[in-house]
């Protein structure tokens, strides 16, 4: 069997988690267990079979908490000996992954690529920010871990025949933290995960006018708005919005950069996006080499144009 961490955002099951959940299937079919922790209805067993699980394992939680979340799916995992388990990208799985795993003494793998499952799992592991593929067989008979990298996986329904809904009721307590309340920042109202569309702010726009039409293009386009690391060090976002090596990785449809110089740090969090736009007046800029449409110019001046164009389409 496999398993699938599924993280969700409002009872839906994140586009990473629905990555590792096509995967899953594509490997082994009619035998894939989604593990849901936390709060979910319905709606969220719909899409997990919609998605292909042939069964579905449910804990229930009040709040998210890393270590009960960990010791919980390493619960579930001395239960129901699944060969591989697998998370989408995302800071939330890589917590939860990496204490269940440390908690069994198990290999842990992140920034997944491909896996092929053979007597033995062959993972493909992205390194320095994707610019090395490494190939790893991991041979000892433990359960495996792997943390895909976000965009590299494709997400298809597969509806599976049959799901089994599993309502399982373990009770951990974390004696070292007591969360007491639960808050999501504003900015957190769209996932930078799941977003499809983000328009990035680099330290190029790091001012009140710069960012103010970063904000304006977003909110024209219905995007979410993510940064480099100087952006979120300058306090104007939050560190939530930090995209790359120390903060996100992310795989919208469409990514715009703006001011955003694109140091590989930056850009190892950004390359499973579909499509990239680069704003920038250096035309050396290494965002150029990445993206799809390059734009050699002041975004001060560019972005208006933008912003004007989409209304004018819209
Ligand atoms: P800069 O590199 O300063 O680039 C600003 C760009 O804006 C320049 O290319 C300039 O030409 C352009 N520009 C200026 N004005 C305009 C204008 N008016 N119009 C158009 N273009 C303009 N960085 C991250 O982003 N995410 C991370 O997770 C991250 N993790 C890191 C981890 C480590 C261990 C280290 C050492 C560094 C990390 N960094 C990270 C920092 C990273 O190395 C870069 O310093 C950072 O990404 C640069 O951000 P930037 O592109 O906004 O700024």
């Amino acid at each position: 069997m496999l398993m699938v961490y599924v993280q969700c955002d409002n009872k839906a099951p994140i586009n990473a988690s629905l990555e590792a959940l096509t995967e899953a299937v594509e490997l082994s079919k009619d035998n894939v267990a989604a593990v849901l922790i936390g709060d979910f209805d319905e709606t969220t067993e719909n899409i997990c079979k919609e998605y292909g699980a042939s069964k579905i394992i449910e804990v229930a939680t009040d709040t998210y908490n890393l270590r009960t979340n960990g010791k919980i799916l390493k619960a579930l995992i001395e239960k129901y000996t699944p060969k591989l388990v697998l998370a989408g990208g995302t800071a939330m799985a890589k917590d939860v992954i990496g204490f269940a795993s440390a908690g069994m003494k198990a290999t842990a793998l992140s920034n997944v690529t491909a896996i092929k499952l053979n007597d033995d799992i062959e993972f493909t592991i992205a390194l320095y920010g994707g610019s090395i593929l490494r190939d790893v067989t991991v041979n000892n008979d433990k359960v495996k871990f792997a943390i895909l990298s976000s965009g590299a996986f494709k997400k298809l329904p597969n509806p599976a025949a049959n799901t089994e809904i599993i309502k399982e009721n373990i009770e951990e307590k974390d004696l070292k933290t007591v969360i007491k309340e639960a808050v999501t920042e504003i900015a957190e109202s769209v996932n930078l995960e799941d977003a499809e569309k983000i328009i990035a702010c680099g330290r190029g726009m790091d001012t009140d006018e710069g960012y103010k039409l970063v904000k304006e293009l977003a909110d024209t386009l219905g995007a979410a708005i993510g940064a480099t690391r100087p952006v979120t060090e300058s306090g104007r976002v939050t560190r939530t919005q930090q995209i790359g090596q120390s903060g996100k990785t992310v795989a919208p449809k469409l990514y715009i950069g703006c001011g955003v110089s694109g140091a590989t740090q930056h850009l190892s969090g950004i390359l499973g996006s579909e499509y990239i736009i680069a704003i920038n007046k250096d035309e050396d800029a290494a965002i150029f080499d990445v993206a799809d449409v390059g734009i050699v110019g002041d975004a001060m001046a560019v972005l208006p144009l933008f912003i004007e164009e989409i209304k004018k389409l819209k």
